[in-house]
C-alpha cells in the first residue's frame, strides 16, 4: 500500500520565467501536514507564482511540484478537490449573488458543509442577496474565504487574505479561522506582507526573495535563533563588526546594533575582548526579514 506523505506540499528545484523575468529559481520547499505555514516576501518575490503551481494553473518548467503526493497538472481533480483557494485578486463572478456563489461552489465539492457555510456567512455579515460586484474589497475577501473554507479542505491556500480586511476582522475572525483549520489537523498556507500577523498566526515560515527561498523554519526556531545585540567597543576600535551568522549591522564609531542568527555566547567570543554588551533582544519577524533581504517589505494597504 502507498504510504501517505507527511508533507502536503513538496516542491523540488522549481524554476519559472516570464520572458526575461525570473519568478522562481531552484525553489524547493516541503510543507508538513497540519499547521499554519506563512509565506512572506515583498511584491514580485514569487509567492503567487508558487501558489499557482500548487493549483496546477502553471506547469513546472523546471523541477517538480507535488500536492498530497500528486502532480497537480496531471491529477487536477484529486488535487483541487482537497484545496480551498482564496486568490489575491478575489476573482469571483460579479454577476452572482452571495447565495448563488454558495450554491455554485457547493456543487463542485462533495464535502461542502452547508451549515458551516451559513455560519460563516453570518459571521462575515454577508447579505445573501447582494451581488458580488457590489461588495467592498473586504466583503469580497470574506465571500472568497467562505467559498474556500466551507468544504473543509485539507489544504487551505490563502493569497494575501488580509488585504482589504480591517484590523478587527483580521485579528478576531481571520486568525481564529486559520487557527481552527490547523487545530483540526488540516494545513493552511497563507502569503502575507503583514509580518506581525504572520508572526502571530504561523507555526512555520518561509521567506522568498527574488524567486529564491531565503529561510524556512518553524516560527519558534526562528525566534530562538535570531538575536538583536547592541555592543559598545571599549578598546577604541571603531570598525564595523563582522562574524559568522551576522545578517545586518547598523551604527557607527564604537556602538553597533547587530542582527544575527546563532548563539549569543559564540557571537561574543567572535567579537573578542574589548566589547561591552549593552542589550540582547529578540527581533521581530519584520526585523529578521529586513536583516536578511536588506529592505523592508512594502506594505500594500488600503
Ligand atoms: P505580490 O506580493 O506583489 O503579489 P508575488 O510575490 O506574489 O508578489 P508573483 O506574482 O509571483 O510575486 O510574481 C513574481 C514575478 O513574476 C514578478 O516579477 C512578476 O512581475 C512576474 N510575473 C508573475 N506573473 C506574470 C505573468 N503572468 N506575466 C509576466 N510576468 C509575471
Amino acid at each position: 500500500m502507498d504510504t501517505v506523505s507527511d508533507y502536503v506540499v513538496e516542491v523540488e528545484g522549481l524554476g519559472r520565467r516570464f520572458k526575461r523575468t525570473v519568478a522562481l529559481e531552484g525553489f524547493s520547499l516541503k510543507i508538513p501536514r497540519g499547521g499554519v505555514f506563512g509565506l512572506v516576501g515583498e511584491n514580485g518575490a514569487g509567492k503567487t507564482t508558487l501558489i499557482k503551481h500548487l493549483l496546477g494553473l502553471y506547469k513546472a518548467e523546471q523541477g517538480t511540484v507535488r500536492v498530497f503526493g500528486l502532480d497537480p497538472v496531471q491529477e487536477p481533480e484529486k488535487v483541487l478537490g482537497g484545496i480551498g483557494y482564496l486568490s489575491e485578486d478575489r476573482d469571483l463572478p460579479g454577476w452572482m449573488k452571495v447565495k448563488e456563489l454558495m450554491r455554485y461552489t457547493a456543487a463542485f465539492y462533495p464535502k461542502w458543509d452547508p451549515e458551516y457555510a451559513e455560519k460563516l456567512r453570518q459571521v462575515f455579515e454577508l447579505d445573501p442577496k447582494a451581488k458580488l460586484r457590489t461588495l467592498s474589497r473586504g466583503q469580497l475577501a470574506k465571500a472568497g474565504l467562505l467559498a474556500a473554507l466551507a468544504h473543509r479542505p485539507d489544504l487551505l491556500l490563502l493569497d494575501e487574505p488580509s488585504s482589504g480586511l480591517d484590523p478587527v476582522v483580521r485579528r478576531e475572525i481571520l486568525s481564529a479561522i486559520i487557527r481552527t483549520v490547523a487545530d483540526e489537523g488540516r494545513t493552511v498556507l497563507f502569503s502575507s506582507h503583514l509580518l506581525d500577523e504572520v508572526e502571530r498566526v504561523a507555526d512555520r515560515v518561509a521567506m522568498i526573495h527574488q524567486g529564491k527561498l531565503v529561510l524556512d523554519a518553524p516560527m519558534e526556531e526562528i525566534k530562538d535563533t535570531h538575536h538583536r545585540m547592541t555592543i559598545r567597543y571599549t578598546n577604541g576600535q571603531t570598525a564595523k563588526p563582522d562574524f559568522p551568522g551576522m545578517l545586518s549591522c547598523q551604527g557607527r564609531g564604537n556602538e553597533w546594533t547587530i542582527v544575527f542568527q546563532g548563539n549569543v555566547n559564540a557571537a561574543k567570543e567572535h567579537l573578542g575582548n574589548g566589547i561591552e554588551i549593552l542589550q540582547v533582544e529578540s527581533p521581530s519577524l519584520e526585523e529578521i526579514f529586513v536583516a536578511r533581504v536588506g529592505r523592508s517589505i512594502s506594505i500594500e494597504e488600503d
